[in-house]
């Protein structure tokens, strides 16, 4: 049995830890999940990335699409068109229940950990699946139109602007949530998902003490790269290295890792990066990264698992 903690954004990190419940139990893995995006729409407040991962993780999670419950329908988004005009985050009407349940909790001064727990319970998922912090938190895109929330940059604007920075805001007092640097301390194997390294991955390690957590843990630490050949192989994650005047490549997601890092698996494509990233002290796998299939999700788990 081997402790497993897993730091992780929402769809990329989905896949990897598919892979992963194919080789351990769930019940031995931590998954500590970016809350930056989490935003509080027509009252409800939705944790996007925590939701990924439980619906992943139950095995109800809509594969198509990486996030949403599969065969969800979205009569509610239609109906409440009526009231508003901004409709524009698409919440399914099953997906609906888990928000409204999290909203009345947060309601009676449950913590979001607390919640996260009853959501995972209720879900039957056996991972320990916490927020990375219970405090306020939230990831801003400054863009030319102004300074934005990341949800809106992403799903409103379709992450059409060009980032000329990222705010984290509340990033001064957000706690890690309970059970977050203990998970990093007594893991085995510390695992960072191939998310998005700025606005997942990057707002997890900003939390207080998380970072040193890390470089104290005597957790074998492998992360996996997002990027491949030079660009992510979804959403944004190219703009925003780009807009904080970082090389997008698996390089510059290693050098944000280096400090803490034991191994960076990169893609085949990638090759040519292998002994510029050997240079930061980092030790590097090369396999292919790239997760279509439920095998590739299986096959690139092991290689993570045994680095
Ligand atoms: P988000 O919250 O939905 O943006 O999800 P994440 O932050 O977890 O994932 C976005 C990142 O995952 C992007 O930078 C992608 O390049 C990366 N990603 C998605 N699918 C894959 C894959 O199959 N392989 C690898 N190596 N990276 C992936």
């Amino acid at each position: 049995m081997t402790l497993i903690t897993a730091l992780a954004g929402g769809v990329g990190a989905s896949k990897l830890l598919t892979g992963l419940t194919k080789h351990v139990k769930q019940e031995d893995l931590t998954i500590i999940v970016n809350t930056g995006d989490d935003i509080e729409l027509n009252g409800l407040h939705v944790s996007p990335d925590l939701d990924t991962i439980i619906y992943t993780l139950a095995g109800v999670v809509d594969e198509a699409k990486g996030w949403g419950i599969q065969g969800d329908t979205f009569y509610f988004l239609e109906a409440l068109r009526r009231f508003v005009e901004e409709t524009w985050f698409a919440v399914g009407d099953r997906d609906l229940a888990t928000h409204v349940f999290r909203t009345a909790l947060l309601k009676q001064g449950k913590t979001l950990s607390e919640v996260s727990a009853a959501v995972s319970r209720a879900f039957g998922v056996g991972a320990r699946v916490l927020p990375m912090t219970d405090d306020y938190f939230q990831t801003r895109i400054v863009t030319e139109r102004g300074v934005v929330h990341f949800q809106e940059y992403l799903v409103k604007w379709q992450a059409r602007d060009g980032v000329l920075g990222v705010e984290f805001v509340g990033v001064d007092l957000a706690k890690p949530a309970v059970g977050v640097l203990e998970a990093v301390q007594d893991a085995e194997l510390v695992v960072l998902c191939p998310s998005n390294p700025v606005v997942s991955i990057g707002t997890i390690l900003s939390i207080n003490c998380v970072r040193d957590a890390l470089r104290r843990s005597s957790a074998r630490k492998v992360a996996v790269s997002p990027i491949i050949a030079g660009v992510p192989v979804r959403g944004p994650a190219g703009k925003l290295l780009a807009g904080l005047g970082l090389e997008v490549s698996a390089y510059s997601v290693a050098k944000l890792y280096a400090d803490f890092l034991d191994v960076f698996v990169i893609d085949v494509a990638d090759s040519a990066e292998k002994a510029r990233i050997e240079e930061l002290g980092v030790n590097v796998k090369v396999t292919n990264t790239v997760m279509r299939t439920l095998e590739d999700k299986v096959s690139l788990a092991k290689v993570v698992l045994e680095s």
